[in-house]
């Protein structure tokens, strides 16, 4: 069958597809240890699946305003406030099914054939899909750990051509772990707003920071960059919610009230029931959250030292998220089994096959060199997995 030209050049998620095939191998008995996960290994709070609970027996299981709740809305306006001062208004926010759909509505109300949308690199491997699913075209900054993974005011500057649209900033970063300063980013959003850009801000890991980082809204530096930002943010890595799927947006009236069509002509409202789990995880007591938070910074800490401590690899220290992207290249060039190595996707089969270890490739992530373990896991299974690559890379001659 012809599929339409979209579908065709369409690419799976790399990291879902990973997570399957760690799961494929374990469902044939053998003992993989999977870095892949994208995801909080932890349970939804209690108090939270509580409230979707009552709302199941309170009968809220119709159809919904399509952008979520009025509720839903004004927590979502009052966490922007209590936690940044951020002043929004209910009609700048909107409410989707999570936060890659919410991303999904901006990029299709937003981007036309012919525009450009620069992403720097290291990327999270959704924007540049998206993108292409939108006509426009993903154009890429490359950085390496020696530039702390993150993008200037001046390369910004640089990619900047006329059909350039808007530039999708995520911090902290999903491969990476790096976050921009109040001073970088200010900088970078001068830059965007001379030129009139966009700026799409994925600020999903806003909560998972270490070491007294602080977390800047790119929204909160400005009234005008406010005006020209889309925020995006969501419960699934801050609540340990990702199968609940709420994810929103708060950004200038005109494109929520875009997003809002768009959804209504797509999905509806996100589901009834998590939108009231959702209140609550908002409002709620935080202390779980300083507590994930608090176990993730120990795997952390553990992960980034053991594999600095390993002969040849390098690992970026992160500020947040939960993950870590070391530098493999140096591995390039080596051979197992007569088998060689000259890439990240060789690398990860090599770890797959000979330390029953699961991680991603960098190149899904716009960076060649590296590869993404989630700690997302155990200390237990960070301990096993991370001896593993130990041992496995001695054997390589
Ligand atoms: C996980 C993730 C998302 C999407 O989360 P949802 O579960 O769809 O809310 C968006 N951006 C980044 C960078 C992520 O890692």
């Amino acid at each position: 069958m012809k599929l339409a030209r979209r579908a065709e050049k369409l690419r799976p998620s790399a990291t879902l597809a990973i997570t399957a095939k760690a799961n494929s191998l374990r469902a044939q008995g053998i003992d993989i240890v999977s870095f892949g996960a994208g995801e909080p290994d932890f349970d939804t709070p209690e108090n939270i699946k509580e409230k979707a609970i009552e709302a199941i027996r309170d009968g809220f299981t119709k159809y919904t305003a399509v952008g979520g709740i009025d509720e839903l809305k004004q927590a979502i306006v009052d966490r922007l406030h209590t936690d940044y001062g951020l002043l929004y208004s209910k009609d700048q926010v909107t409410v989707s099914c999570g936060a890659k759909h919410t991303l999904y509505n901006i990029s299709q109300v937003l981007l036309d054939n012919g525009d450009e949308v620069i992403i720097p690199a290291p990327y999270w491997v959704t924007y540049p899909e998206q993108v292409y699913l939108a006509g426009a075209k993903p154009v890429t900054i490359p950085t390496t750990e020696a530039d702390g993974f993150k993008t200037t005011a001046e390369r910004l500057k640089g990619t900047i051509t006329p059909n350039t649209k808007a530039l999708i900033l995520n911090y902290p970063s999903n491969p990476t772990g790096a976050t921009y300063t109040e001073g970088e980013l200010r900088e970078i959003a001068e830059v965007a707003m001379d030129s009139g850009l966009l700026i799409i801000s994925d600020e999903i890991y806003d909560k998972t920071i270490y070491d007294g980082t602080v977390h800047t809204p790119v929204a909160s530096l400005s009234d005008e960059i406010k005006k020209s930002t889309i925020l995006v943010n969501g419960v699934s890595k801050t609540y340990s919610m990702t199968g609940w799927r709420i994810g929103y947006a708060a950004g200038p009236p005109e494109v929520i009230s875009a997003m809002n069509k768009l959804q209504g002509q797509c999905t509806s409202n996100p589901t009834s029931l998590s939108q009231k789990a959702a209140i609550e995880a908002l409002n709620g007591n935080q202390d779980t959250v300083g507590r994930m938070v608090g176990e993730f910074e120990k795997r952390k800490n553990y992960i980034v030292e053991k594999l600095n401590s390993i002969q040849g690899l390098t690992c970026f220290y992160p500020q947040g998220a939960f993950y870590v992207f070391p530098n493999v290249s140096r591995f390039f060039g080596k051979s197992y089994h007569g088998k060689k190595i000259s890439n990240s996707v060789d690398f990860t089969g090599f770890l797959l096959e000979e330390a029953k270890v699961a991680v991603v490739p960098g190149i899904e992530f716009g960076a060649e060199g590296y590869v993404r373990i989630s700690y997302a896991t155990s200390m237990k299974e960070i301990v096993k997995g991370t001896d593993r690559i130990e041992e496995a890379l001695k054997n390589l001659s």
